[in-house]
């Protein structure tokens, strides 16, 4: 009897959860059953919708369309064994800073969004008073293998991504490779921002990591997990 109880007192409560999810009780940032906010600061909710849709490509898409981010479907390629492409997406702007357009997994581009408008822009308000206006990167599909290593790069299926530097409104820039160790305002810029990385990706590298990261951070979705 006493685990009849028990039944039906879970049974309840996740009832109530679902029609209150249902019916908007909850804001979208705490409703599992909503789709993902982008405008909302990532958190454990955004987190398990990321990882759901990690391989829907039209969920992925509509989460940046309805940021009023231009994307555009890529078709599936694989130019050699291990090398594919598939869920990418081209994207040339986040909220605010454009990139060089590149083509990546839409996973990829919907954390870098996350990283930009949620990382980056606050960052360099705070440090600069300014937005940022442009990311430099080295781009994310590359059909390589990590340096030095017999090991085929997440890069190989565009599930990483490189970013080189940083220029904000008005024109100044910096760049991990000039500014990471030269201290001051710049360097605590860019270590902010990998720390804020750490928390959207698996794999984080910085100059920190080794001589193969000196001029750019390396992000990216694999299995290892790591902040360095
Ligand atoms: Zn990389």
């Amino acid at each position: 009897m006493r685990r009849l109880v028990i039944v039906v007192i879970i049974l309840a409560g996740a009832a109530a959860i679902y029609v209150a999810a249902r019916t908007a009780l909850i804001p979208d940032r705490y409703n599992p059953l909503a789709p993902l906010d982008l405008s909302e600061p990532p958190g454990a909710i955004a987190d398990w919708k990321l990882w759901l849709m990690a391989d829907d490509l039209p969920a992925c898409m509509a989460a940046l369309r309805r940021q009023g981010v231009e994307v555009k479907a890529m078709p599936r390629q694989i130019e050699a064994t291990g090398c594919l492409r598939e869920d990418t997406v081209t994207i040339s702007r986040f909220s605010a800073a454009a990139i060089g357009a590149e083509e990546m997994r839409c996973s990829v581009a919907l954390r870098l969004y996350l990283l930009e408008r949620h990382v980056v822009q606050p960052l360099a308000l705070r440090h600069f008073g300014s937005r940022v206006e442009r990311i430099d990167h080295f781009g994310s599909y590359s059909c390589r293998n990590i340096a030095g290593r017999n090991r085929l790069s997440e890069h190989a299926t565009a599930n990483a991504f490189d970013i080189s530097g940083f220029v904000l409104a008005g024109g100044r820039s910096m760049s991990v490779r000039r500014n990471w160790n030269q201290g001051g305002a710049p360097s605590q810029f860019l270590r902010d921002v990998r720390l804020g990385a750490c928390s959207l990706f698996n794999l984080v590298l910085s100059p920190d990591y080794n001589e193969a990261h000196a001029d750019h951070f390396h992000v990216d979705m694999g299995l290892f997990r790591g902040c360095n």
